[in-house]
């Protein structure tokens, strides 16, 4: 169903998104209405389809971000300092900023720099202030070990599926803070896993089946990097 819901624009794709029960909560629709998709890639923006953006990444499919915004929604609250590995285009930072305000912080990791650069540029198109603000900061380096600096947060997004769930990410998870991270099984399927630290402890549930890319080194990814 989540499929159906291309559209041929960015409030087409989202309407769609709204009326096949994607998502649940007003503040994620209110983000991805206001970030434009098309900002963030070049070939057919408005499909709910995932897209390639160059070595070897992709833009993740709308309805997996509309359901990533959901899952995240209590925890990306005004003034929430967020951490999002493997920000790739940018357009999912850009949408957990929306949903933290000016007064929050959203901190997007990725460890191709090519990578980074592009975010940069796409961000700028429509969002320039969130950069120059200090709103949205990109990072370039391995999002297996988080980002100590900006630690602890409040909402963590993993955008590729790790082996396992990296201990540095845990760690800085804020007391009563939620990461959805894809987690890839012996099996090689991935689950989408709802992490909450509640009391110091974790607690883990999946919520369904996905696809990412992985979470590897830059080598693995991409032989060509700088
Ligand atoms: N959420 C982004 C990108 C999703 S694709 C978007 O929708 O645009 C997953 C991203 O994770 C890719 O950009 C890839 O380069 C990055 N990635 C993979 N392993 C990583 C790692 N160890 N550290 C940081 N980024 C990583």
């Amino acid at each position: 169903m989540a499929w159906r819901s291309s559209g041929t624009s960015n409030k087409e794709l989202v309407e769609n998104l709204r009326k096949n029960h994607v998502f649940a909560s007003q503040k994620a629709y209110d983000a991805m209405l206001a970030v434009d998709r098309g900002d963030f890639t070049r070939s057919d923006p408005y499909q709910d389809a995932p897209q390639r953006i160059g070595y070897n990444a992709t833009i993740s499919a709308p309805h997996m971000h509309a359901a990533a915004l959901d899952y995240l929604q209590n925890h990306l609250v005004a003034g929430a300092n967020a951490l999002d590995v493997g920000s790739g285009s940018g357009y999912l930072t850009v949408c957990m900023a929306k949903m933290v305000g000016s007064t929050g912080t959203v901190v997007g990791i990725e460890h191709m720099g090519e990578l980074v650069e592009l975010s940069k540029k796409n961000i700028e198109k429509h969002h320039k202030e969130m950069l120059d603000s200090g709103n949205v900061v990109l990072v370039e380096g391995d999002g297996r070990q988080g980002f100590a600096e900006k630690a602890p947060y409040n909402a963590i997004h993993v955008g590729a599926a790790a082996k396992g769930v990296p201990k540095a990410l845990t760690d800085q998870l804020a007391e009563g803070g939620r990461m959805m991270i894809p987690v890839e099984g012996e099996d090689g399927n991935q689950e989408f896993m709802q992490i909450d630290k509640i009391d110091g402890k974790i607690e883990k549930k999946t919520v369904e089946h996905v696809i990412y890319v992985p979470l590897t080194s830059r080598d693995k990814q991409w032989s060509g990097h700088r």
